[in-house]
């Protein structure tokens, strides 16, 4: 498997994201430009954002926003999931944080991404131990040596932004939340046709509005991408190579929206 942190440029562009047109447009600003332009920022005599926050329910394209930023502004990626830097012995979480930002220094430009942020810094109340602050005070200590800018961007993801500690949310580090929503039925269209966008399709349009009918209620993009690939199944198990709109009605009767109860995350 993939060396854990190691950086590479993700071959993910903005065209193989549907919909989220106001998240790109944002992300795009607050670290796309910033990484291609730093000559404007320092003319203009403003320091770029350190970070945004990625929130939302799984499935819906943080990671891919994450890959298509890094992509998008030729940067390095790394990306690490909170809980593999986690380790029981004294001290080692730490380093592992702190190690995590010297790879990020020796590959500018970078985007590092946090997935599963909550893992790696939760809110330090009563109940967190002493171990798990450490852990939140040196990822701080690392944003805060961020502020004089070398070409190294933070996106967090998480799907429970509440049980995150507040202090990650500060001016001059994560301090842009953007949400990355489920997507309604024009959004689902969108997406459909994103993933099918280089695959061999009898028609596109008409596949692409099925996303949008009752059929995918509550489909996130992940569900849509197993069904593109189901119906890719399916499509073979009629022994033809084209898909088609009786492929995809097919396969969406075995797919059930892996988001049906929002409320489980957002009260
Ligand atoms: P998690 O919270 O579980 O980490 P996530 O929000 O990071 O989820 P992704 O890993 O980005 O979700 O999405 C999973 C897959 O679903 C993607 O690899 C892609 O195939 C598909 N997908 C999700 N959202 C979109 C989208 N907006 N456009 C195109 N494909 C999408």
């Amino acid at each position: 498997s993939k060396r854990e942190g190691f950086a590479t440029i993700p071959d993910v562009s903005w065209e193989d994201i549907g919909a989220l047109k106001s998240v790109r447009e944002e992300l795009q600003m607050a670290i796309v430009e910033p990484i291609q332009h730093p000559e404007l920022y320092a003319a203009v005599g403003i320091n770029a954002p350190t970070g945004v926050l990625l929130w939302g329910p799984p499935g819906c394209g943080k990671t891919l926003l994450a890959k298509a930023v890094a992509a998008e502004s030729k940067a390095n990626f790394i990306s690490i999931k909170g809980p593999e830097l986690l380790n029981k012995f004294v001290g080692e979480s730490e380093a592992a944080v702190r190690r995590v930002f010297t790879r990020a220094r020796s590959s500018v430009p970078c985007v590092i991404f946090f997935d599963e942020l909550d893992a790696l810094v939760p809110r330090r109340d009563d109940s967190v131990s002493e171990s798990s602050a450490r852990v939140v005070n040196t990822l701080l200590t690392e944003l805060d040596g961020l502020s004089e800018r070398q070409g190294i961007f933070v996106i967090g993801a998480t799907n429970r932004p509440d049980i995150i500690d507040e202090a990650m949310m500060r001016p001059g580090r994560l301090e842009t939340p953007l949400f990355v929503d489920l997507p309604g039925p024009s959004e689902r269209v969108e997406i459909l046709r994103a993933l099918m966008r280089s695959k061999p399709v009898e028609n596109l349009a008409q596949l692409a509005e099925f996303a949008g009918t009752e059929a995918c209620n509550g489909f996130s993009g992940a569900d849509l991408g197993a069904l593109a690939r189901k119906a890719g199944h399916c499509a073979l198990r009629r022994k033809v190579t084209k898909l088609e709109l009786q492929d995809f009605k097919l396969a969406s009767e075995s797919i059930k929206g892996s988001v049906g109860n929002m409320q489980k995350y957002y009260r």
